[in-house]
Formats: C-alpha cells, structure tokens, sequence
C-alpha cells in the first residue's frame, strides 16, 4: 500500500490550523502547523487534536445515506454504550474475560440453533472479524479435509474451489492467499448466480469444496443451495465423488431464518459443512464481526485449531487474529437478547418491505428494468430500460451523490459484461420515509437526465469502485 500518493516534491504537508483553536490565545498558542505524514514533534492538547482529526472527518459519507454497504450503519444508544464499555476488552484473553468468552459461546450456539445444526454438542463455531476471516477459515478446512483425503496426491495435486463468479472478493483472495484454483460459473442470459448443473460439472477429485452464497451481493438473489446440494448428491452417484458445501451468508444468514424458514438452505441438508455470515451485516451490529459454524468436529480438522486459558483450563480457539476487539462479540449478544426472533423477524421484514416498495415504484417510473425486487436479501439491481439512451446508471449513480445518496453502479462479470446496474441496499436505519426522499430526488432528476445528450460518465471502472 503506498504511503503517499504521487511523486513527493514537499513531502512536509501541514495542517492548517484555525487560530481558535488555541486554547487561551488564538495567536500564540497553534503557531506551529502539525505535520501530516509524520510524526510531530511536540504534544498538544486533547481538544485540539480531537477538534483537527475531527475537521478532516467531517468529509466522509453520511453512513446512513450510504446505501452501497450491507454493513451496520445504526445501532441504538444501549448498544453503543455497551461497546464503549467493552472498548478495553481483548476477544483473545479468554482467561481475563472469562464472560466475554461465554457469550461468544452462547451466540455462537444460538446461530447453530438458528442454522438447525444436527447435534449441538458437537457442532464447532467462533466469532471472527467479519465474514472475509470466516471465509478464510471454513475455506482452510475444506482444503484440509481434502488434502488429508488425497494424502497420496498431494503435495502434487493442486486443489480448485467451484463457486459462481458472483462471489464476494473474499472468495477471490481465499483463492490467491492459499492457492487454490478458483472454478467460476459465468453468469448467462437473466441467470445472475450459480447454477448448480454447471457447478456439480467442475468439480473433479481436486475439488475442495462448492460455495453457494445467500445472497449474491451482485443483485440480493439467494442462490439455489438445496439444489446445488442435490446437483452434488447426483455427481456422487455417478462418480463417487464427495464433495461438500460451504454456504456464505454473509447476509442471507441472518435474513432468511426470520423471513424465509421454509428455505431450506442450511445445516438441513447434509451436505452443508459449514456457515458463515456477518455480523455487522444483518446481524445488525456495527462492523468487526462475523461467525463461522461447522456441523460437526469432522468438518473442521482438529489441527487447525489452537488453544489458549480458559478458566484453569483450555478453550480451542480458530482466527487469523490473535489480539481482536471484543465489543462487537457484546454487542451481538446485546442484539440477540433486545430483539429475540421475532424482534429479528420484524427488523428484517421492514427492511424487505423498504426495498420491495421502492423496487415496485421504481419499475412504475417507466425508465428503469428491475433484476431483483427486494424479495430475497432486502436488496435490489436495476439497469435503464432499452429505450433509454440519453444516460446510464453511471449518470444516475452521480447524480444521486450530489444530494447525498450513495448508489453504486457497477458493470457485471462473464458472461454478462454488456450489463451495468444501480443497487440499493436496505438496511435497519433506512425507512420508508428516508425512501421516499431518495424516491423524490430521483424524479426530480429524471428530467434533467433525459435532456442530456447521452451517457457523460467516461471512467466506467472508476464507478465500480464501491459496491462489494
Ligand atoms: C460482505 C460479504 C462478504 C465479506 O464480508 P465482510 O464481513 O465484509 O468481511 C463475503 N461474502 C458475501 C456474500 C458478502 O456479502
């Protein structure tokens, strides 16, 4: 990552500095302009420092208007607190913290309840930083399940991971961190995810594994797991090859329980290995957390696993991490004892009907093709109609900015790069009435839009940048 952007001429960038800000004397006391890029020489005040890190913060996004993200953006003050509280507490010292260790244990078994593992006394799970260290981990054990099954071939052998080219980036650095072949399956026609045919065709004995995902964050659709599952059972039939599933719900996880429960998707069907969503995302708590589960102790190697102090005795632990913040593991708890089921049930189903009523409108505004309506994640892609030539969504997407509004346009992977979308996440925080503003800033842009002489947008990649 470099430190500096462009070529260094002064390297000695100052910030400016508002006479108010000293203390007692606006002209003596901040004569001298605290260097950006390294390290001042001389201490100064608390405020002060708190009042120049806060000017140049003032920039960033409204989160709340931020509707690229799946991420928490709003929590209620008890929960703030909390983590304020919990600041201090390090999620590795689980002799230190001995309670902050259970109640990672007791939300890790309430999602293995949730996710109906068979038996809760020998399913595994652990809290990480986000969904990307879940990945990382069920991905580790797929691939150790597999290398220690084709002991006699590898090293050698070199193992792939199949999954739709919809995947999350988290999937494409699972691939390059521990060397693992990706297998994508393109998209095709209106099939914007996996197809589970397609995906049960490439696999072969160096398959560690099938990702499906609930839901793609390209478009907010549920890919077909019990179908891919049964796609699986077919190809082991055939050709005795066993291969298991992981599932990444990253947010469909923490959606579908509470507006699906007739999807079945999870540790149901027997093929699924492993889960993971994130916590910060439909888990509705600020971000640094995600939850990984396994269906049993087979399905993660017990070598993978190390110990640290618990209470006189061990605990096993599973991280990249070593030393992590353990407010986001209390703030979970928080959030599943404030809502329970059905208080999930009701914020997940007012996210749904959000998204489902601006998708409908949106389609009423004649100039726009929805691909999702917000009936599976709370999420929703939609392009220009055919007939609209005089912008695109890349228009679209900038205009919105200019009152706030941060929609992502972005254009979509093999075999579907003709095809460039806006999307709108709905999330806690985002109501109706919010909606309805962003409805009528749209209109009232639409107009403007259509008078332009065609698409202005040059940069198409540069547009791309945030909508993962
Ligand atoms: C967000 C997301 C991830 C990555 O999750 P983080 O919690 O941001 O690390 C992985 N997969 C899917 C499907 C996602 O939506």
């Amino acid at each position: 990552m470099p430190l500096h952007e462009g070529p260094r001429t002064d390297g000695e960038r100052r910030m400016s500095v508002n006479p108010f800000y000293g203390p007692a004397n606006p002209l003596g006391d901040m004569a001298g302009a605290p260097p950006t890029h390294r390290l001042p020489d001389l201490p100064m005040p608390p405020e002060i420092a708190h009042q120049l890190v806060r000017d140049e913060l003032m920039l960033d996004g409204n989160a709340r208007l931020n509707l690229a993200t799946f991420v928490t953006t709003w929590m209620e003050p008890e929960a703030g607190l909390l983590m304020a509280e919990c600041r201090d507490k390090n999620m590795i010292d689980k002799d230190e913290y001995p309670r902050t260790a259970e109640l990672e244990r007791r939300c890790a078994a309430m999602l293995a309840d949730l996710w109906h593992v068979p038996d809760p006394a020998t399913a595994m799970g652990c809290s990480t930083t986000g969904s990307s260290e879940a990945c990382m981990l069920a991905g580790m054990a797929l691939k150790r399940r597999w290398a220690k099954r084709n002991a006699d071939r590898y090293p050698g052998a070199r193992p792939n991971l199949v999954m739709g080219i919809n995947v999350q980036v988290c999937w494409d650095k699972f691939c390059a961190f521990w060397e693992v072949e990706p297998r994508l399956v393109p998209m095709e026609g209106e099939r914007f995810h996996l197809d589970p045919q397609a995906a049960a065709e490439l696999c072969d004995e160096n398959t560690i594994g099938v990702v499906g995902i609930l839901g793609s964050t390209f478009d907010g659709s549920y890919e077909p797991v019990a179908d891919l599952c049964a796609a699986l059972d077919a190809l082991q039939e055939r050709t005795g090859l066993d291969i298991p599933v992981h599932v990444d719900g990253a947010s469909g996880a923490m959606v579908a329980p509470f507006l699906d429960e007739d999807l079945v998707w999870d540790f149901r069907l027997p093929r699924v290995a492993s889960i993971n969503t994130s916590g910060h995302k439909y888990g509705l708590v600020y971000p640094g957390v995600g939850w990984a589960l396994w269906r049993d102790a087979d399905a993660l190697p017990e070598e993978l696993v190390f110990r640290v102090n618990y209470l006189g005795g061990d605990m096993p632990t599973f991280a990249l991490n070593f030393s992590r913040p353990g407010a986001q593991v209390v703030a979970q708890y928080y959030t599943f004892l404030r809502l329970g089921r059905t208080g999930y049930q009701a914020v997940q189903q007012a996210a749904r009907d959000v998204a489902m009523g601006m998708a409908a409108r949106i389609e009423e505004l004649g100039h726009f093709r929805l691909l999702t309506r917000g009936d599976e994640l709370p999420v929703f892609a939609f392009t220009t109609a055919p007939d609209v030539t005089a912008y695109d969504v890349f228009d679209v997407s900038r205009r919105l900015r200019e009152s706030g509004w941060q929609v992502p346009a972005y254009t979509f992977p093999a075999n579907r790069e003709d095809l460039s979308v806006l999307r709108v996440v709905c999330r806690s925080g985002f109501t109706a009435d919010l909606a309805e503003i962003l409805m009528e800033d749209l209109e009232r842009l639409l107009p403007e839009l259509r008078r332009q002489p065609g698409p202005l947008t040059r940069d198409t990649d540069a547009a791309t940048g945030f909508h993962h």
